[in-house]
């Protein structure tokens, strides 16, 4: 059986992408990208020709049936996103889970990902926090998901099209009310930035901010209900830890 390999692309610099994440695909018999076009231009740039296979949301069943026989019939593949780490709100679970169902080897390799990049300099909680990816689209649905994470304790972390975040934002200072956040834009380009605030003062400019580019927003967590880091830490030994598996 061949390996499948998860790996990640840079979210905007190229420098980012790592010495290993290169000589894997480097090494593998194709590369399964979910835009063969994006990902012919990343590899180009590193001097690398490789069969690519097409992978998307939208063939996922199909063509990751077709790459599970090439893997079954002793080929490495690698799996890549548009940008950063495959299989976060991107595909690539998928195809690792019918990988791991078949018994076949799953290597995920460490890189690039928006939502930690924003978090560590986000001044907010890092101990323990929660990542939602995209929220839905519609506003009902939209409104029933922040209720819920409004009583999430822990550091919330939400990626964001540009084009709803202004109505995004207002809907959580109506969910969260006031609460510290981050807007975290352009991470690793020329044009990075990041806004610290509150979502009061945020909704009160709302008009002041650029739309434009990637974003991720890195919100404060609920103040009340029980929180993990209370919790009394345990030292367990290897023996232990084992014997629990
Ligand atoms: N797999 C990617 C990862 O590991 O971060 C996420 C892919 S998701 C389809 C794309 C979203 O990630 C964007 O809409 C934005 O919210 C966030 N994102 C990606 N690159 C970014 C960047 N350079 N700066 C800020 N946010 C970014």
């Amino acid at each position: 059986k061949g390996i499948l390999y998860l790996v990640p692309t840079p979210i905007g610099n190229l420098e980012d992408m790592t010495y290993r994440a290169v000589r894997i695909l480097g090494e593998v018999d194709a590369i399964a990208a979910e835009d063969t076009r994006h990902t012919g231009i990343l590899l180009k740039h590193f001097d690398i020709s490789k069969p690519l296979i097409s992978y998307h949301e939208h063939n996922k069943e199909e063509k990751g049936n077709a790459i599970i026989d090439m893997l079954l019939d002793g080929k490495n593949i690698a799996c890549v996103s548009d940008a950063g780490m495959p299989a976060i709100s991107d595909p690539g679970a998928d195809l690792a889970s019918k990988a791991i169902a078949h018994h076949i080897s799953v290597v995920p390799l460490p890189g690039a990902n928006a939502a930690l990049t924003a978090l560590i300099a986000s001044d907010l909680d890092t101990k323990q926090f929660t990542f939602f990816g995209f929220l839905p689209k519609r506003g009902k649905h939209r409104n029933d998901a922040l209720q819920l994470m409004a009583k999430q304790r822990g550091t919330l972390i939400f990626y964001e099209a540009p084009h709803r975040l202004q109505e995004v934002l207002q809907d959580m200072y109506d969910a969260f009310g006031n609460r510290p956040i981050t807007i975290a834009r352009e991470l690793t380009k020329k044009f990075e930035t990041f806004l610290r605030s509150d979502l009061s003062s945020i909704c009160n400019d709302l008009e002041k901010i650029t739309y434009k580019g990637e974003f991720v927003l890195v919100i404060g967590g609920s103040e009340t209900g029980d929180a993990i880091d209370e919790v009394p830490q345990q030292s367990m030994s290897y023996e232990e830890a084992v014997a629990e598996l």
